[in-house]
């Protein structure tokens, strides 16, 4: 089911107003001119890339577009969303809940916005009259469990906790265990996003998703969290986290704060899997199911 309170579309324009204004402000003139002048594809290709779709997908994107042979303005920019469109994934992108409780673990950088992110999802779900729990298995610093439990509190939900440096794959376990005492519909995990090495945390996180797969009956998803505004480093990052776990879906936040918004495009293709929601501000509605029709239409809509 959807996740995440009801959007319009007027919101999604208004949150990505960064991105929109630049994608208009560098395709007015690709869309205002009529000619079919080699340079007009070149700007084409260069506004693409200024938004962070990545070379060679822009690249593919204005061969396609020119190959359809627009000849007006209007055209271009039609053939230009549709072509937008197919370079994301054609997959189901609703979140799998399976199980008792169906289980999702949350992995990603810190600060790139994980544990806002469990709550808004939290509260869809708690919208759509499901019961949660959330686990704290970011165990790290203190502080990272008293922010899940503040938002616990906001969104309604218990969260189960260890102590500080507690085992977050144990505290991964006694969450499950207390979700699936107290009837959950979803257990949600926090993890951690920084240890002393790399290896070491992709260790862990392997260890946590092993140990809910053993009790649960599978993991439902493992979402990966990336910020919005980081761009090629955010693919290298995310690397990292798909080669060492296996990465089912990726939450793409903060797309309020960049005008990069054709990011979600080198994203897609890069790592081949589906992004399933956006964040596109602070507050706790602000995480939409990411739907490339309407993504695509606020972008290119002046
Ligand atoms: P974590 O370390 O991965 O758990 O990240 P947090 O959930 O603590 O988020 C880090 C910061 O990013 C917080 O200040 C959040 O409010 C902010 N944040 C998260 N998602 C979004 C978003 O979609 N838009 C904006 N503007 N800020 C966000
Ligand atoms: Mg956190």
């Amino acid at each position: 089911g959807a996740v995440g309170a009801p959007e319009t579309e007027d919101r999604l324009r208004d949150r990505l107003a960064k991105s929109r204004i630049a994608f208009s402000a560098s395709l007015g003139s690709f869309f205002s001119s009529d000619s079919g002048a080699e340079e007009r594809w070149q700007e084409l290709e260069d506004a693409l890339i200024s938004t962070d779709v990545g070379p060679g997908v822009s690249a593919e994107i204005v061969m396609r577009v020119r190959d359809r042979g627009p000849t007006t303005g209007s055209q271009a920019r039609s053939v230009l969303a549709e072509e937008l469109v197919s370079s994301l994934l054609q997959v189901d992108r609703s979140l799998r809940i399976e199980g008792s409780p169906a289980v999702l673990v949350v992995v990603g950088v810190n600060g790139t916005g994980k544990t806002t992110s469990i709550a808004k999802i939290a509260r869809g779900f708690v919208l759509e009259g499901r019961t949660v729990v959330l686990g704290a298995a970011d165990t790290f610093r203190a502080a990272a469990d008293a922010q899940l439990r503040a938002w616990g509190d906001r969104v309604g939900v218990p969260v189960v906790s260890g102590a500080e440096g507690a085992d977050p794959a144990s505290v991964a376990h006694d969450a499950f265990t207390t979700a699936r005492a107290e009837n959950a519909d979803v257990l949600i995990v926090d993890t951690a996003g920084r240890l002393h090495s790399q290896k070491n945390l992709m260790d862990e996180l392997g260890k946590v998703v092993r140990v809910l797969q053993r009790e649960a009956s599978g993991v439902s998803e493992v979402l990966l969290v990336l910020d919005g505004t980081t761009g090629q480093n955010g693919i290298a990052q995310a690397r990292a986290f798909t080669d060492a776990v296996g990465v089912t879906g990726i939450v793409l936040t903060k797309l309020d704060g960049t005008s990069r918004g054709g990011f979600v495009i080198a994203v897609e293709q890069e790592l081949g899997i589906p992004v399933k929601f956006i964040g596109v501000g602070e507050g706790m509605d602000d995480l939409i199911p990411f739907v490339p029709d309407d993504f695509v239409e606020a972008l290119l809509t002046p």
